[in-house]
């Protein structure tokens, strides 16, 4: 029997993967898709209930021309499926004293044309009297922003590409040891895959498979993220009334009770190293504490709200932020994506564009996502 070789063999499908398959098909290339455990699923960094899509990244163009290209794309999904995978909550920035990365993100919106808007303390006050403004010299608001359903955008995303004609399999992949040219992967039940070209998009997984390359260059860091009950029969936790919110000096940010989940909490901040197969999911009481002294003091209605979920998911970051999106130095017909650092979820589309315009037209490449740049200890400035 002759087994079928694929165009592209792409393993992970989280959102950097189910995009670039979703991508390299529509170019008219033969894809497989493979994940161990499943699109989206719920220890995949992609697998949480909802993700921020903002424009504002400080002075960085790049990202904030990724999130518009992506927006875009993230809508066409949602009219192409017919489910609601975007929730146009805005998104609102609240700035301390000298918060410069704040400043640097509205000078960016400005000069690439994203709608957005200054608000006094005042104005923030008579808009949002569910937030308080202590500590705060003024917003900043993207009212074309807003939330993302992660895990069920991710798995719209995959069965519509099955529609369009790809290939998907429950599978777990061996890590490759060759140095040279790939010819195939294989299973951990022992089956191979043949395919051209391979896309590894395996999230916090990558320095398990590619340990030489990448154990020093991401690093998986345990993040704690909170829903807490709004009090009954008031709305003003939930979109429209509350939108999404960044605090950038405290690193904190929060999502509205969307599709009744609760009104969730999370704090930025790196966490501890984490192992993505065998770490635990159990959030800790400490995190729990920090979340809860910070809603208290922002959301004085919350105050004593019941925790009414809670997860623990994995940041992969690179030294500062930036993706990886290149070719393996050995394995040239290996392509690496990961490094979303916390901030990727928003930016599939345009990966999965990205990885394509790499692959079939050996296109532009951008320094900022190349291995070879990639340093061993972690200094973060995307965020
Ligand atoms: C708590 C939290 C909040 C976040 N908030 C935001 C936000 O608000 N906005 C935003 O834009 N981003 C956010 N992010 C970041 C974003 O979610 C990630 O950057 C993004 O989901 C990474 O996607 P990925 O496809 O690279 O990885 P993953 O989603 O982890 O996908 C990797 C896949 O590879 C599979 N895999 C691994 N090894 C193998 C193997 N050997 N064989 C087969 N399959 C394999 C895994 O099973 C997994 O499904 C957040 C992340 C977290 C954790």
């Amino acid at each position: 029997m002759t087994r079928k070789t694929f165009d592209f063999v792409v393993i992970g499908a989280g959102v950097f993967g189910a995009w670039a398959a979703h991508e390299l098909l529509r170019s008219g290339h033969s894809v497989l898709l493979l994940d161990a455990y499943g699109p989206a699923h719920s220890r995949a960094s992609s697998g949480g209930e909802s993700r921020i899509i903002r424009m504002g990244y400080g002075r960085d163009a790049l990202y904030t021309r990724w999130s518009m290209r992506s927006l875009d794309k993230w809508k066409a999904l949602e009219e192409e499926v017919g489910r609601r995978i975007f929730h146009p909550t805005g998104m609102l920035w609240l700035v301390g004293k000298d918060d410069t990365y704040t400043r640097q993100t509205q000078q960016t919106l400005e000069r690439v044309g994203v709608e957005h808007q200054q608000l006094s303390v005042r104005e923030l006050e008579d808009r949002y009297p569910q937030i308080s403004s202590a500590g705060i010299e003024w917003a900043l608001w993207e009212p074309g922003s807003g939330v993302l359903m992660a895990r069920q955008a991710v798995q719209a995303l995959v069965a519509d590409s099955i529609l369009r004609g790809l290939e998907y399999r429950l599978a777990s992949i061996v890590a490759p040891t060759t140095k040279a040219r790939l010819d195939h992967v294989v299973t951990n039940a022992g089956e191979k895959i043949l395919a051209g070209t391979f896309v590894f998009a395996c999230g916090p997984w990558l320095p398990t498979l590619f340990p030489d390359l990448l154990a020093q260059r991401i690093f998986p860091t345990r993040q704690e993220v909170f829903f807490f009950a709004p009090p009954p029969g008031d709305d003003s936790f939930a979109s429209p009334a509350m939108p999404a919110w960044f605090h950038h000096p405290a690193l904190v940010y929060g999502l509205p009770d969307l599709e009744s989940r609760g009104f969730k909490v999370s704090v930025d901040k790196h966490g501890a190293r984490f192992d993505p197969e065998t770490g635990s999911r159990q959030a800790s009481a400490e995190g729990l504490a920090i979340a809860r002294e910070y809603i208290a003091r922002r959301f004085p209605r919350l105050k004593n709200a019941p925790l009414s979920e809670s997860r623990v998911c994995q940041y992969e970051n690179t030294s500062n932020g930036d993706f990886v999106i290149d070719h393996h130095p050995e394995m040239a017909n290996v392509v690496i994506a990961g490094g979303g650092s916390g901030h990727g979820f928003k930016h599939g589309p345009a990966v999965g564009e990205y990885i394509t315009e790499l692959l079939t037209n050996s296109g532009i490449v951008e320094t900022r996502f190349v291995l070879a740049g990639k340093s061993t200890t972690q200094a973060r400035n995307v965020f």
